[in-house]
């Protein structure tokens, strides 16, 4: 075989000539065509540039045998019907300029052409203004000749036996039905792009595609993306001199395991970009768990001089002349619409009765397991933490703190369960509140040492204790951090932590940061470090093992972490290991103390690794649960 082509290479067996047009547009078909899928997107973008309002698009055995795009658009007039097919063939640019500068979907001129050089293809097109439609055929790129034909307005291109010349291509199609998902996935895109145009698509002979125009994005995208995101997207808007961002994002709530459900549209067109999409992912640090994605569909308008889309044939990766100008713009897109927002996920409860109260279970059987796994991880060895010890796991007995609650006066006395716990110094802190707060609910009540249950105007919170104390404590290190370095507190006796011989370099880079958290650390002789001080904050902290994770931590990322990624990871941590853990009880001042906090911090719906804090169940939720409604 190698020595096939080097004999190739070294003996060419004709001397240099202009290949014929029909091999021309193999050649080029191969960039433009690459499946069914890049016909259709070829021919759908075509319509939208024709101005359709309606397509209809039918395909026969995942677009192998039969594509049929029909739109009701401009349709071409007779005279430049053959031209249509013709290679750089194209009504939308005429100078080099107006590559610059470009408003439409398609201009190279180069997609028909190619199509028909590997298939059967065929247009049938009628302008408004024309009495009669016409018809061209063409055959591996030989037209016919033009014929009249009756025809509503608009265009219908057909592409039939698609490779059936280029045999190699053919072979490395998958099976109808893999093909068919690409081309769906195609109309999806034009279908998110333009929710005015109705779209329709059948697959051999069944329907699977039937949106309606709709009046706004949201509409569509609920419609295309399944009613489970009603009331579920957030729009985001974000405008300035160079750069505009619209568009719809998730629910924290709504993240799924991949990024199936993550759309970006520059100018009306579809393009990926890992810097964009990185930004999304990062508005929703903290509000979702790491390994989730979130669900978003953005629609960013820049000056076409602003990037250039000629860097890949399909169109779908851009260059930007500013690189960082869309990932700000996006990020703080996003961010504005999440601080302004409750973003406390409610419960979701399904429509029938019984099931319903499954449902809750099933999720409160989740919580409890995530809760469980949690503190399996080795950080969660509560007993190695200077704090109060927990009562033994209650689950099983009855709420530890049932007795004190609904906190009333009267109500409030001790109970043999209940085991008052030091006030967390955080939680001690007295904070300055800012302008008038809601009065707190009275109404709350502590379960399983672990939940608290709150009475609200409309409904019921329940809070992970843990997961509420986690992000509490980590807005307010985060915001003392930005301040300036966390006073500190000397240790009576430096804590010698040994480390492996890699771990000492990395330390060398993160001990400015360290030291901005009040947290002290020397080189003490090739194997170890010294802890010197801790923040008075974090006085809890177990300094071995906290150094320890934070240097295993630090070697898992290699040191590719960024100051700020490694700040975030260094308060998770110290965060998680501070905070209140399931199963302390707590004093129904500690409880005001978490719930008043819950009010002014930012992100409390979630703690740091993205798990909720809070569900709500609202009055109405639970008056169609009790069928009351
Ligand atoms: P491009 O889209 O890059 O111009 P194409 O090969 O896709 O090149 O199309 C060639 C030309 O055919 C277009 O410029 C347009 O004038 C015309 N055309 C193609 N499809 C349609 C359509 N559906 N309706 C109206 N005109 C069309
Ligand atoms: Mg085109």
């Amino acid at each position: 075989m190698n020595g096939q082509v080097i004999e190739n290479f070294s003996a060419p067996t004709a001397p240099i000539h202009v290949l014929d047009d029909a091999l021309v547009n193999k050649i080029a078909a191969g960039e433009v065509v690459e499946r069914p899928a890049s016909v259709v997107k070829e021919l759908l973008e075509n319509a939208v540039d024709a101005g359709a309002t309606r397509l209809s698009i039918t395909i026969e055995n995942g677009g192998k045998t039969l594509i049929r795009v029909t739109d009701d658009g401009s349709g071409i007039s007779p005279e430049d019907l053959p031209l249509a097919f013709a290679r750089h063939a194209t009504s939308k640019i005429s100078s080099v300029e107006d590559l610059f500068s470009i408003q439409t979907m398609g201009f190279r001129g180069e997609a028909l052409a190619s199509i028909a050089g590997i298939s059967h293809a065929s247009i049938i097109t009628r302008r408004s203004q024309d009495q009669q439609g016409w018809r061209i055929n063409a055959h591996e790129s030989v037209l016919e000749p033009a014929v009249p034909t009756s025809a509503p307005v608009g265009t219908t291109v057909e592409v039939r036996d698609l490779f059936y010349c280029v045999p190699a291509r053919r072979k490395f199609l998958r099976s109808d039905a893999t093909e068919f998902g690409h081309i769906q996935e195609m109309v999806l895109r034009i279908a998110l792009a333009y929710p005015h145009i109705a779209l329709m698509l059948s697959h051999n002979d069944r329907k699977v595609l039937d949106l309606p125009a709709a009046s706004d994005h949201q509409v569509r995208i609920v419609e295309a993306f399944g009613g489970e995101f009603k009331n579920q997207l957030i729009p985001i808007s974000y405008t300035d001199p160079n750069i505009q961002v619209r568009g719809f994002v998730g629910l924290p709530e709504t993240a799924r395991a991949t990024t199936r459900f993550q759309y970006l549209f520059l100018n009306g067109r579809y393009i990926r970009d890992r810097s964009i999409f990185h930004a999304l992912k990062e508005a929703y640090r903290g509000l979702i768990e790491p390994a989730a994605q979130p669900v978003g569909v953005l629609f960013l308008v820049m000056a076409p001089v602003a990037f250039d889309v000629n860097v890949h044939p399909q169109k779908t990766e851009v260059r930007f002349r500013d690189p960082n100008l869309a990932y700000r713009a996006v990020l703080a897109a996003i961010r504005e619409q999440f601080l302004q927002r409750d973003l406390t996920p409610h419960v979701r409860l399904s429509a029938g009765g019984a099931s319903g109260t499954d449902d809750v279970k099933t999720q409160a059987a989740q919580t409890r397991q995530i809760i469980a796994d949690f503190f399996r991880q080795p950080q969660a060895d509560s007993s190695k933490i200077d704090f109060p010890a927990a009562t033994a796991g209650s689950s099983g007995s009855a709420p530890s703190s049932m007795v004190s609650q609904p906190y009333r006066a009267e109500s409030h006395l001790q109970s043999k369960a209940f085991t008052p716990v030091p006030l967390p110094s955080v939680l001690s802190q007295q904070i300055p509140v800012q302008g008038e707060l809601e009065p707190l609910p009275n109404h709350f009540m502590q379960f399983h040492d672990s939940y608290l249950v709150v009475q609200e105007s409309d409904g019921i919170l329940i809070i992970d204790q843990h997961a509420l104390h986690e992000r509490i404590i980590y807005e307010d290190l985060l915001a003392r951090v930005r301040q300036g370095p966390l006073e500190a507190q000397r240790l009576l006796l430096p804590v010698v932590v040994s480390v492996a011989a890699g771990q000492l370099a990395i330390f060398e880079r993160v001990k400015p940061l360290l030291v901005n958290l009040g947290i002290d650390v020397d080189v003490f002789d090739s194997g170890s470090v010294a802890v010197q001080s801790l923040p008075t904050l974090l006085a809890r902290l177990n300094p071995t093992q906290f150094i320890r994770e934070l240097l295993d931590k630090l070697l898992e990322t290699s040191g590719r972490i960024t100051d700020e990624e490694l700040l975030h990871e260094v308060l998770d941590m110290a965060a998680c290991k501070a905070a209140i853990k399931a199963g302390d009880p707590l004093t129904p001042d500690e409880i005001q103390a978490l719930l008043r906090r819950r009010e002014e911090v930012e992100r409390s719906s979630n703690c740091p690794h993205g798990r909720p804090t809070t569900v709500r169940m609202s009055l109405r939720d639970l008056e169609r649960q009790f069928k009351r409604r």
